[in-house]
């Protein structure tokens, strides 16, 4: 048996279909830049999500990056966040001239809100919690302390779709929130993209113009902007592949499940999912003792895993600047140095899981 981490090859197969009968109805339509289609696919997130406003984008990325922006964070202002995420979290912070400020995370990966107050000064301006793998932070604290100390909210939510705490979905927390569609994420396109979500107008209205050059209209610019729109293929086969987002997760859900019931959990952990928190796993991490040795013998019996990721945000050469050094985000590094991601995609049987789960127990006995 071969099990693959990532099954883009299988999901088109089993997608070819609607996929190139969607291109073709794009296609022959002739219109490929800021459509309805773009607009329809923004009120369908809006929909799911049950924000006022939606803006599809390049990448999960921009999405970031606009939304410090039109918060009027940049030079001279620091941002809270994890180091345990993806560096486009802390590049996007960095890119609008802002400063990021490491909080360290707990055993769930995300960030420890009770360590967040110590990090705030007069120069923070926001907190960026990211919701890593979809599993979305403790917001009623994180939201608290935003309130008290005056900052904004900007949830990185690119792994949050499809992800609840307390019934609200990702980005209900936040003045606004980034999302990716990334091919790696659940609701995927097939290339880079992203969007925002925000129930504030002004901060809609401010990205809307910058995605577009700040052209108010054709022959009208009102300031500098960028080019960062959702191509319009990319808004349709992502309104097609919304109406399957919940089985999606929902399998995965039940995937992650089996393997909870099935490892031997001794050796090789996988956090609890809290009352309240659904949990898209976009990426299922467990902390697994000999991590390397078991990531060797699972690909000599083929099955692929991934360390995800092996070095915390402030110990690459990028982030040197910032000051930090190994033994400064003490679980961060702990959760690092053993995570392993197991392959647990929607198109794995229970069978498929159950063998991995077998092979997994089999290395530690
Ligand atoms: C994927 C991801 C991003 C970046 O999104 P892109 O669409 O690849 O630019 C940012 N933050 C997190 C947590 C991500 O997982």
């Amino acid at each position: 048996m071969k099990i693959e981490f990532i099954d883009l090859k299988s999901r088109y197969k089993l997608e070819r279909q609607e996929i190139l009968k969607t291109l073709d109805k794009v296609l022959k339509k002739g219109h490929l830049v800021l459509t309805n289609e773009l607009e329809e696919f923004e009120q369908k997130i809006c929909q799911y999500t049950k924000q006022n406003y939606c803006l599809g984008l390049n990448s999960g990325t921009d999405a970031l990056m606009m939304s410090l922006w039109a918060l009027g964070i940049g030079k001279g202002d620091e941002v809270i966040t994890s180091p345990t995420s993806f560096i486009a979290t802390v590049g996007a912070i960095t890119h609008v001239g802002a400063k990021p400020v490491f909080v360290d995370v707990k055993e769930d990966f995300n960030i420890d809100e009770d360590k967040i107050i110590e990090k705030i000064n007069k120069r923070t301006k926001a907190i960026m919690p990211v919701h890593w793998t979809g599993r979305i932070c403790n917001m009623d604290k994180i939201k608290f302390i935003a309130r008290k100390y005056n900052l904004k909210i900007i949830e990185d939510a690119a792994q949050g779709m499809g992800s609840y705490y307390k019934k609200f979905h990702a980005g209900s927390f936040s003045d606004v929130a980034a999302f990716s569609t990334h091919p790696l994420k659940n609701l995927n396109a097939l290339g880079d993209g992203g969007f925002i979500t925000t129930n504030n107008k002004k901060i809609y209205t401010k990205i809307k113009l910058y995605r577009n050059h700040g052209m108010k209209k054709r022959d009208y610019v009102e300031s500098y902007g960028v080019n960062s729109r959702l191509d319009v293929i990319n808004a349709e086969i992502l309104k097609m592949r919304l109406k399957k987002l919940k089985s999606i997760n929902d399998k995965r859900r039940l995937n992650v499940k089996i393997y909870r019931e099935n490892l031997n959990n001794k050796y090789i952990k996988i956090p609890e999912d809290k009352k309240n928190q659904i949990n898209s796993y976009v990426m299922l991490l467990s902390q697994a003792e000999k991590r390397d040795s078991l990531q060797k013998y699972l690909s000599f019996n083929k099955i692929q895993s991934l360390v995800y990721y092996g070095t915390p945000l402030h110990l690459h050469k990028a982030t040197k600047k910032l000051g930090y050094k190994r033994g400064s985000l003490p679980m961060a590094e702990k959760l690092a140095a053993k995570v392993l991601a197991l392959p647990h995609h929607q198109n794995l049987s229970k069978e498929q899981i159950l063998y991995v789960c077998k092979k997994i127990n089999s290395f530690y006995n």
